[in-house]
């Protein structure tokens, strides 16, 4: 592998107060580097005591920012904005070396993402308002949007720093603070942030502990000072923050798995549909990514040329080195991850129906076995009711399900717990929309394959989600409360 470029601190630390701590325990997790498996870093294994440290801080710090006047909070989110930019390409880069996202195609796009989301709740953060109702003329009826208190965030690896500062940003535009439990495996990236933010926001307001789920996040979902819990992750993690959420009639957010349809009809036998196809499975993600159309439906009548299509565009693109600027494909996270995603790919192929298109099992030999690399797959001839079909890889692998009629191919796109995003294409617009209109999922594509945009109301529908946290909309429906004031004025 190429010499290691990104820039990595001597010492990554939890944050706390405003301070940088070791974990009170001072035991240590190490960070591994999928691209090549060496170690890179180490960071505190937070535990019980830290959250409760940090739950603490950011208690005390709340009625200050609370009545901190909401356009001076933006303010601040604008300057964060402004002084993370000259870092984006440091930060990207430790981004590909902690979770092997490719520079190019990936991480760049990540951080450039997460300064926009600094400015964009920068400038939102004097719109929680209220609404009057002109009840009579001796009446002052109104409601106040109110922030929460502390909010316990927990975000996973694939997209650390998106995840990580979507959280942040909309919880303390609206005048919340933060604890932040950054996935332990992927956490470096996400506390080079917080190193910048802490440099201008007050003490407390935003503190971030890694550590295990099992340890740093059960403190910080049982701590009984957090007001609100949003989290991002599996849907299985999901269900247990929202059980343990509701012994205290805690309100949750939760962003969880997804096993998600693209429907290719008849009259969509073409180039770009493949291509589309391709960015809509998060190939160039590894397929790590819980928006990925991993079931592609295809109309039986253009299976072999479609599939054909998709294996020309898929060679094109180079799996290697995430720091590499030719990769367009990095690494899978981490061991457990990539030998899962195998014993799927293992499962598939030695179906007697199905063919591989492209992809299989990874290398043994050669560059690409030093790390978890995995060429794209796509397993042709799957049903949708086998495990493969059914169950989230997380990882490069693609179904092809063939279809004959509309009605089947709704209730096959329906026939799932999970419910978060689809992809429709064709140029028949009254199909899509029918279809669009159909499918049960929180965000419908049609002839395109592209990521969540900034603004618009995001999240899952079944067992992919509850809350939505990507909007004004967002923000205010996940990081407020409304209170209801009514006044005499006569007297
Ligand atoms: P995960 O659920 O294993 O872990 C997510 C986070 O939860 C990590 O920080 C982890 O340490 C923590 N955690 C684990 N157990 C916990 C517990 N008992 N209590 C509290 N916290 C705990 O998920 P992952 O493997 O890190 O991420 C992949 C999953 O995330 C996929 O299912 C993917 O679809 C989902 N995801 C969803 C979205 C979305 O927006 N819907 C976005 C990205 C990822």
């Amino acid at each position: 592998m190429a010499t290691v470029t990104a820039q990595l601190s001597d010492e990554y630390l939890n944050l706390i107060d405003g301070q940088w701590v070791a974990a009170q325990s001072d035991e240590w997790i190490t960070v591994e580097s999928p691209r090549d498996r060496n170690e890179i870093a180490r960071v505190p294994r937070g535990g019980e005591a830290d959250v409760d440290a940090a739950v603490s801080a950011a208690a005390h710090a709340f009625p200050m920012w609370r009545d901190t006047a909401p356009r001076s909070r933006g303010r601040i989110l604008q300057q964060i904005a402004d002084a993370l930019e000259p870092h984006a390409e440091r930060i990207a880069r430790i981004i590909s070396l902690e979770n092997g996202n490719a520079l190019r195609t990936q991480s760049r796009g990540e951080v450039a993402f997460a300064v926009d989301v600094f400015r964009y709740f920068g400038s939102l953060s004097g719109e929680t308002k209220g609404e009057t109702i002109p009840l009579k003329a001796t009446a002052l009826d109104y409601s106040r949007r109110e922030p929460l208190g502390v909010v316990g965030a927990i975000t996973p690896w694939n997209a650390p720093v998106q995840l990580a500062v979507m959280k942040i940003a909309s919880a303390i535009a609206a005048g919340n603070t933060v604890v932040l439990k950054a996935a332990q495996d992927a956490p470096l990236a996400v506390l080079e942030i917080a190193k910048i933010a802490n440099e201008h926001l007050p003490h407390g307001v935003l503190n971030v502990v890694v550590g295990f789920g099992a340890e740093a996040g059960e403190a910080l979902i049982a701590h009984p000072n957090v007001q609100k819990l949003s989290f991002t992750g599996s849907t299985g993690v999901g269900s247990r923050v929202m059980s343990v959420a509701s012994d205290r009639i805690l309100p949750v957010s939760l962003e969880l798995g997804g096993k998600n349809p693209q429907i290719v009809y008849p009259d969509a036998d073409e180039d770009w549909v493949a291509e589309g196809t391709i960015t809509g499975m998060r190939f160039v993600r590894q397929g790590q990514s819980c928006t990925a159309g991993s079931r592609l439906f295809v109309h039986r009548s253009i299976l072999d040329s479609f599939v054909e299509k998709l294996k020309k565009h898929l060679a094109k693109l180079k799996v290697g080195d995430p720091l590499d600027e030719d990769s367009d494909i990095g690494a899978i996270v981490n061991k457990k991850q990539f030998e899962q995603v195998c014993s799927y790919i293992e499962e598939g192929i030695n179906r007697e129906s199905t063919t591989v298109a492209i992809g299989g099992q990874p290398p043994t030999e050669g560059p690409l076995s030093e790390g978890y690399y995995v060429e794209p797959t796509v397993i042709v001839g799957v049903e949708n009711d086998w495990r493969i079909a059914q169950e989230e890889i997380f990882g490069p692998v693609m179904c092809v399900i063939p279809w004959d009629d509309e009605d089947e191919v709704i209730r096959m796109a329906n026939d799932t717990h999970y419910g978060l995003s689809a992809f429709i294409w064709t140029h028949d617009v009254g199909k899509a929309l029918r279809a669009a209109h159909s499918i049960e999922a929180g965000w419908i594509q049609v002839n395109q394959g592209g990521g969540q945009v900034l603004g618009q109301s995001y999240g899952g529908y079944k067992r992919s989600g509850i809350g939505r946290e990507f909007s004004l909309e967002g923000m205010i429906e996940s990081f407020t409360q409304r209170k209801h004031v009514s006044i005499d004025i006569t007297h």
